[in-house]
């Protein structure tokens, strides 16, 4: 049931606290439209931030969420090595989901996931970016058309240093003339990872029904399913007799 799944939105939350135009799109944080539009769809969601105790990831919150959703930018560096431990267990023994926005492609959790650098780059010129669905199968491309467009936006571009996705369902081109793999999905242990573009800082971007219908499709898709716990050992005793035959 899509009102059973637990959903934390981490924002690092700095920018609102410094910059009056982030300010103003945003007086409630930048994670607060993607907080609304998931409650009202019926999940269960809460927010985080960096400056909260613990980052506002303590054990218990970990372990009530079933999908992670992460936001930073300029203070990847403060966020503590064992809260992103406890993360990255989370999501590989766990399979909690995690869909990492933005400039989260540089935050330590991801690139702990990714094992690559995660670089790429980038121009802050309030660009059309046009995002293209090429595989209209996927769970995450659902409700969407072939491709919408979002009025200005900072440009990411290619190279973007990951590894290939498992599944690669957005793909945006920008004005200047770059592309970008905009929609990456991972499977790493147990758990689901989706790499979601859009949402520089200065722009309205988490308004746009559109980014918030893939951010919703993508929390979906990143729940975890069902499956066993795997209990690793040295020795397991066989399940059939291994008696030699004579
Ligand atoms: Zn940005």
């Amino acid at each position: 049931m899509e009102s059973d799944l637990r959903v934390t939105v981490w924002n690092e939350g700095r920018h609102e606290k410094t910059n009056p135009r982030v300010q103003e799109i945003y007086p409630a944080g930048l994670h607060q439209p993607i907080v609304d539009h998931l409650q009202s769809l019926g999940m269960k969601v809460r927010s985080a931030t960096l400056d909260e105790p613990e980052h506002g990831l303590p054990p218990a919150v970990l372990a009530d969420t079933d999908v992670l959703i992460w936001w930073g930018h300029r203070a990847h560096d403060e966020v503590r090595d064992d809260i992103v431990t406890q993360v990255h267990q989370r999501v590989i023994q766990d399979g909690m989901g995690l869909i990492v926005l933005h400039s989260g492609h540089f935050s330590k959790i991801f690139k702990r996931l990714m094992g690559t650098s995660c670089n790429l780059k980038w121009r802050e010129a309030g660009e059309r970016e046009r995002i293209w669905v090429v595989e209209p199968g996927h769970p995450i491309a659902a409700g969407l058309n072939e491709y919408f467009e979002i009025p200005h936006e900072e440009m990411y571009g290619e190279h973007f240093d990951i590894p290939a996705p498992d599944a690669l369902v957005l793909v945006s081109w920008f004005q200047g003339g770059e592309v970008f793999r905009s929609g990456c999905c991972y499977h790493r242990g147990k758990g689901k990872i989706f790499y979601f573009r859009p949402g520089h800082e200065t722009y309205p971007t988490y308004y746009q029904p559109e980014v918030l219908q893939v951010i919703a499709n993508g929390v979906r898709w990143a729940a975890p399913s069902a499956g066993p716990s795997v209990r690793f050992g040295h020795h397991p005793a066989p399940l059939e007799s291994l008696t030699p035959a004579t």
